[in-house]
This record gives structure tokens, sequence and C-alpha cells, in this order.
């Protein structure tokens, strides 16, 4: 038996292991101390009323024999669907049900995803970004290249001509730096990607913490978009679903390459290796996409948003360079006095009794960054600005 041994190019996956590990020392050196931490990439407000309602009667459908459903449909459930094209619909994308799949969260598609393409591809992920997209590829042994994000593009990187690939990743509103596209540089990178037969996975796990409606939500509300993107979603963050799992991908029917349709490709490979997700959690999500849902969900949406304007207002006073907060749950900002990511990670830690997540830990070009988060409680968000301001 031979190993994949592409599995040991990975680099260990030390950020959020080192994170908890100088906190645990510092909180053994110094007990009582209060630490808030700012660096959660976790939803913690509560599942909507109307998510739990709907689960609810789903789990007692289960319990009676007239209502009891076994195995599901392998795209997901019709009714799913339908919801999820009605969101699009509002966005004024116009889907087929049959473009949908549900999953069960965005990470499992992105890296199944990969199923369907030739490990010769070369592949451009830009870099800051969510760690996902390179050690995915790297374990399939793909060559990476690597776009530039920076204070100069905005963290934005847009298309080079004379750099060839035929996989793009894209995260908009991006994780961590909360950068968004606009659908002027959105267009740039669907131009390049008809033009260069390429295909751009597009990660919008984001796109209900956009605020400005000039901002694109969705790929497709780029002419050309649906021949040469496929689109990742989630209900994790959209509706607090980070341990329930739900997710959607959109694979559209007028994407193929090679005269081969990619959605009889995925849909191939969904059938071969994936079950479906649980009917409750399918009732779950459709709830979330109901007008009153949605309505529940956008005040959780609303909350964390205020805990951003909060974080961002405080930056702009102590004159802090820093990006997001406004379309995004993230803010990005430039480590003060040329402080590394790790130094400030440790002067926020040690001073402010404060955690953030270090900028290098989402690539090179992280170095001298920092990522605080909007995912926390009101007054402890209120509380740790104090303390950053004090410092
Ligand atoms: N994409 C990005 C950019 C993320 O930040 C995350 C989670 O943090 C995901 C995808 C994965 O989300 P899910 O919970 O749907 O797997």
């Amino acid at each position: 038996m031979n190993i994949n041994e592409n599995y040991l190019n990975l680099k260990d996956s030390y950020l959020f292991a080192l994170v908890a590990k100088k906190v645990s020392e510092y909180k053994a050196q110094k007990p009582g101390k209060e630490i808030i931490s700012l660096g959660i990439g976790d939803v913690t407000l509560p599942l909507a009323p109307a998510v739990i309602t709907a689960m609810g009667d789903a789990v007692a459908e289960m319990g009676r024999g007239a209502t009891f459903r076994g195995y599901g449909e392998y795209q997901g459930y019709m009714f799913l669907r339908e919801a999820i094209c009605g969101y699009y619909g509002k966005k004024d994308v116009h889907l087929d049900k049959s473009e949908i799949f549900i999953g069960d969260g965005a990470k499992s598609d992105l890296g199944n995803i990969l199923d369907i393409f030739s490990t010769d591809n070369t592949v451009l992920i830009p870099d800051p970004v969510y760690p996902v997209y390179v050690d995915t590829n790297i374990m399939a042994g793909r060559k990476i290249i690597y776009m530039n994000g920076n204070t100069e593009n905005e963290f934005l990187p847009l298309p080079d001509s004379g750099i060839k690939a035929g996989i793009i990743y894209l995260c908009s509103p991006n994780n961590p730096t909360g950068a968004v596209y606009d659908k002027d540089r959105l267009k740039l990178w669907v131009d390049y990607a008809l033009e260069n037969d390429a295909v751009i996975l597009f990660d919008s796990a984001y796109e209900a913490f956009v605020r400005d409606r000039e901002l694109p939500t969705s790929i497709y509300q780029i002419e050309g978009a649906k021949r040469c993107a496929i689109e990742f979603c989630s209900l994790s963050k959209t509706a607090g679903f980070t341990g329930v799992r739900c997710g959607y991908t959109v694979v559209p029917n007028e994407l193929t390459r090679g005269g081969v349709p990619l959605n009889e490709l995925w849909l191939r490979r969904q059938t071969t290796k994936f079950n479906g997700v649980s009917y409750i959690v399918q009732r779950g999500a459709e709830a979330a996409f109901s007008a009153g849902g949605y309505a529940q969900i956008k005040e959780s949406i609303d909350y964390y948003m205020e805990n951003a304007r909060l974080i961002a207002e405080a930056l702009k006073a102590l004159g802090i360079w820093f990006a997001g907060g406004e379309n995004s749950p993230y803010i990005w900002l430039r480590c003060p006095d040329g402080m590394s990511s790790w130094e400030y990670f440790d002067t926020l830690l040690t001073r402010a009794n404060v955690v953030g997540t270090p900028g290098a830990g989402f690539g090179a070009n992280g170095e001298g960054f920092f990522r605080l988060t909007a995912f926390g409680d009101r007054d402890d968000v209120k509380k740790a600005l104090d303390r950053i301001r004090n410092i």
C-alpha cells in the first residue's frame, strides 16, 4: 500500500491550535484574567425560531409511519431547491432546480468538487484566503499559483493575462480580509475565465453580510458567469447553521468543458459518494429562506454587523488601517507599529486580554495583518474595544 504522498506536502494546520495553546498558557500564568475572543469565526447566536419550529415539525413527521422518510433525493429535496431558486430570483439570478445541489456545507463541496477536475490543471488561489482551497489542491498534487492580495489592490487580486490557469478560486466577501469584488472587477475575472476556458470556483459563504446594494452577492449577477463559474454557498454564517450543517452548490447547465456538462459530472460524483443532507435539516434550511424565517436570520446578521461597525469605528478613531467590516463580518487590520501578526497577537493577549487571529495564518501576504471578527457578544465586543483603546 502506498500512501498519497501529497499529504506530506501539507503544512501543519497550526493556526487555531497555536492560538488556543497560547491562550491556555496565558490563562494558566494569569488565572482570573477575563479573556475576550474577537478571533472566533463561528456564529454565537441561536437558531431562528422559524428554523427550530420547522425542524421540530420534521422530527415529528419522522416519528409517524405515514410521514416517515428514508433516503432523500441525491441533489436535495425539491422544496429546498425551490426555496433557493426563489432566493436567487430576488437577486435577479434565474436558476433551474437541476442546477442546485444541497450539501452539508461549503467546506465539503469546495473540497469534493475537485473530483471532477483533472489533477493537471493549474490552480489560481488568492493570498490571503480561507486555507481550505490551498490544502485540498495540495492533497491532489495540483500546481498552485498564488495571486497577491495587498493594500494596493484592496486585497482583491485581478487577472493577469500572462498567467494561465484552469481553476480559479474567488472568495467574496473574503475570509479573512472582508474585501468584496464589485461588478466591474468580477467581470474581469469572468472575461478571463471565458477567454482561457477556465472555471471559477466562487465562494459566497458570506454573501448575506453584503450591505451595499451595488455589490454582487452572486457571481451569476455578472454576464457570462453561468458559462464559467460554480458557486458555493452555505447556511453556516447566514442562518447560524455551523453546527446544523447545510449548504448548496450551483453548477449551471450552461457550464461545459470539452463538450461535457459539469453539472452531469457533479451529479454523477454526488450520487456515487454522497447520500444527502437529513430531511430535518433541509426543512430547517427551507424555513430560513421563508419570508418570516429570513426576517429572523436577518436580525442575527444585523446584530453581528453592528458589532463590525463598532470595531471599524474604534479602529478608525485609533488611526489603524483596516479593510472589511462594512459588507462582511471580518475586519482586517494592519498591525500597528510595524508589528508582525504574532507579535500583535501576543500584545493584544497579554496587554488587553483580547484574542484575534494572526493574518500570517491565511497566507504569506497576511503577515503584518490581523483578523478580528464580529461574531461575538455585544458587551464583550464593547469591552474588548475599550481595552484596545487603552493600550
Ligand atoms: N468558505 C469560507 C470562506 C469560510 O470562511 C467557511 C467557514 O468558515 C466556509 C467556506 C465553510 O463553511 P461551511 O460551514 O458551510 O462548511
